[in-house]
């Protein structure tokens, strides 16, 4: 008899894009006529940059060649991806990193669901509330949770950091004694982000209370504050305490095409039961050795061509498109009465609901008399209530003709 993993049987049936999209789906089949705009779910738009496409395209003609045909590659990812990313990424702001600290990946949902398992099966983790839930659903499939409290709407033995209006939905570190602590900086679902001076004292906290950061950058292009650092690593003495995951999905438009990357400093060192220190970087690489072949190398290709003059001109073009569309989401709602976070360092906006609206009952509303779709700010966590999270993925023409709509509704008069 094949017992199966009960902690599955934990997570909440509703899925929250699975709800959406049924509520979309039973609306559009009741109003066929209605135009209906999606500022919901977090997926891009624009089509792949030029230099990717053509370094894609070389790489396929490469591949069907006896001469430079490639099978399996490196677990690891490839040298010449690894160098350009130190030198893309990190080099440029002052980091020096090492090609074996740096591990290729598919995506940084896959990533950041597999680190937990270098840890111990009594891991104790914290999470801001709201949050990204891959952190939370990955842990709770591991077993490192307690059963889902309905009442609560958490999970027993789960750390949650509140992000609320008056902290800046900016998580403080924990109290309470924890092994590790995912951070998205800038925040999804919020969409704020954490000053440098903010992150010293995240980094010195893990210090003190011997907890790793889990570092989840995946917005860092959207970046405009001088203040707000692009990487952990920026902060002296952060490489003993974190470690850092990228992604192409939002940067190059890579949602589809599948790349990430994580940075596993070998100064950073967990510990056995005893206490002896245990250095992370050899454990993630033979846990990839174990679960995973590579990402291919057409994909890899086009993740170096990210990191050429053009790719990152063509690339910042479409993050710069989106933050237009994030200012029009921003200010436009700003204007109509609502009160705004985020969309600054983000293509997220965190909308207040008006009148103290349940976030579903607003999203019901934005879908009915605005055929706008949003996310409801619940789905991310108990304290996203109240707040829904609009996206800047979408055209410009669409951003403009969404918030119009949902301007006309005149919600504050
Ligand atoms: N991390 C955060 C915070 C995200 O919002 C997302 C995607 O929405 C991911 C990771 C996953 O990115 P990828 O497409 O590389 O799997």
């Amino acid at each position: 008899m094949a017992h199966v993993n009960e902690n599955y049987l934990k997570l909440p049936g509703n899925y929250l894009f699975a709800t959406i999209a049924k509520k979309v789906d039973e609306f559009s089949k009741a109003n066929p006529d209605a135009n209906i705009i999606r500022l919901g779910i977090g997926d891009v738009t624009r089509p792949l940059a030029p230099a990717i496409i053509d370094a894609m395209h070389k790489a396929v003609d490469e591949m069907g060649k006896t001469e430079t045909f490639r099978g399996y590659g490196p677990e690891q990812g490839y040298d010449f991806l690894r160098n350009a990313i130190i030198k893309g990424d990190y080099e440029t702001r002052g980091i020096e990193l090492d090609t074996d600290e740096v591990f290729v990946g598919d995506g940084a949902k896959t990533d950041v669901a597999c680190i937990q398992e270098i840890f111990g099966s009594d891991l104790k983790f914290a999470v801001a509330d709201p949050v990204y839930p891959v952190y939370l659903d990955s842990n709770v499939m591991t077993g490192h949770t307690g059963s889902w409290n309905v009442e609560k709407g958490i999970y027993d033995g789960v750390v949650y950091l509140p992000c609320t209006a008056e902290n800046g939905f900016k998580a403080l570190p924990p109290t309470e004694k924890v092994d590790i602590v995912y951070l998205c900086n800038p925040s999804n679902p919020t969409g704020t982000a954490m000053t440098t001076a903010e992150l010293e004292s995240w980094v010195q906290a893990a210090k003190e209370n011997k907890f790793i950061i889990i570092y989840d950058s995946a917005y860092e292009t959207y970046i405009t504050e001088p203040n707000v650092p692009h990487s952990i690593f920026e902060i002296p003495g952060a490489k003993e305490i974190a470690v850092e995951l990228r992604s192409y999905s939002k940067c190059a438009g890579f949602t589809g095409t599948r790349c990430s990357y994580v940075i596993v400093p070998k100064a950073c060192t967990g510990y056995k039961a005893d206490g002896t220190p245990v250095e992370l970087n050899p454990m993630w690489n033979r846990r990839q050795c174990t679960f995973f072949n590579g990402t291919p190398y057409i994909i890899q290709r086009a993740a170096e061509a990210y990191y050429s003059p053009e790719g990152q001109k063509q690339c910042l073009a479409d993050v710069n498109y989106y933050m237009e569309n994030a200012h029009i989401i921003r200010n436009g709602l700003t204007k109509a009465g609502f009160t705004v976070y985020g969309a600054t360092n983000s293509p997220y906006a965190w909308v207040q609901t008006p009148h103290g609206m349940k976030s579903w009952d607003f999203f019901d509303l934005l879908l009915e008399k605005a055929h706008v779709v949003t996310t409801p700010g619940t789905g991310f966590g108990p304290h996203g209530e109240g707040y829904l999270r609009l996206t800047a993925f979408g055209s410009k023409e669409n951003t403009i003709k969404a918030i119009q709509r949902i301007a006309d509704l005149k919600l504050f008069k």
